[in-house]
């Protein structure tokens, strides 16, 4: 069928939207009318020519309703609103070891260009374009593997616009604390960098019952969103030394600490405030 998508022609070029062809599901694979999707550093980086072959179709955060499915589809049918997350094998060990964010072929199925098959779902002018995440949500159309999918309770009251960035921003802050940290209640963290995916990060401490939340950021908008979502001491860095304005308020160190910058002194800071075993 033809569709809309905003494609990426070549390295660091400006998204175009084009008509493009989009191939009918097959067993495996569900069509999806797309209503919103989030816009992630990572569709960046895809445009910039970091991650995926181009010609590209962005877009990682989609969200949408079920419109056909494929004959070995079971989890979703028709008229279902669903978030589109990243793909995945489901059966290699990590895969099966409830580690999907983890698959072995991770690389292979979000970044590499085609579907799990080796083929492509868009296409141009007899040319192929790169899935992205195996999603491509910067369309009005997508076709994607079931395993993407994480369906909207029928009976969930929300708007679809607002449920994007749980495929990939809010999942990666919220799941760092939730499922890797796993702070028991009343322990103490910090978390450093306060966009969606620190923000979310908050949320999961709160979730976990944190008896103090440090956050640190560079812009007091964020930060006092952060204390709107559990936040318990919010600092600008650029006013304070991080590692002593810590020593004083717990003196002992922090149990927890989070970077989500990638910037090395600041994870350096996140480091060095850490009590012993933290
Ligand atoms: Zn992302
Ligand atoms: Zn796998």
């Amino acid at each position: 069928m033809k569709v809309t998508a905003a494609v990426v022609n070549g390295e660091k070029r400006d998204f175009e939207l084009e008509e493009i062809e989009l191939d009918a599901p097959k067993d495996n694979e569900v069509l999806i009318k797309l209503v919103a999707t989030g816009v992630c550093h990572t569709d960046v980086a895809g445009q910039d020519g970091l991650t995926t072959p181009m010609p590209v179709v962005l877009g990682h955060e989609g969200t949408g309703i079920v419109e056909q499915v494929g004959a070995a589809v079971s989890s979703v049918k028709p008229g279902d609103k669903v978030i589109l997350s990243f793909s995945y094998c489901g059966k290699c060990r990590n895969c099966l070891e409830g580690q999907p964010g983890m698959c072995e072929k991770f690389n292979d199925l979000n970044f590499a260009g085609p579907n799990f098959d080796g083929t492509h779902r868009m296409h141009k002018d007899r040319h192929d374009l790169s899935l992205f995440f195996g999603q491509s949500s910067f369309a009005t159309y997508t076709v994607v593997d079931e395993h993407n999918i994480v369906k909207v309770p029928d009976d969930a009251d929300v708007d679809l616009a607002y449920l994007g960035p749980l495929g990939c921003g809010l999942q990666t802050g919220s799941g760092s604390v939730l499922n890797y940290l796993k702070p028991e209640p009343g322990a103490t963290i910090a978390i450093f960098g306060m966009g969606p995916v620190g923000l979310s990060a908050v949320m999961g401490a709160k979730i976990a019952e944190a008896s103090r939340i440090l956050v640190f950021d560079l812009n007091d908008q964020r930060l006092a969103m952060a204390k709107e979502l559990g936040a318990t001491d919010v600092f600008n860095s650029k006013d304070i030394d991080v590692e002593a304005t810590v020593k004083e308020l717990i003196p002992g160190g922090i149990d927890y600490s989070l970077d989500t910058t990638g910037n090395g002194f600041v994870i350096k800071n996140a480091i060095h405030i850490l009590r012993p075993a933290g």
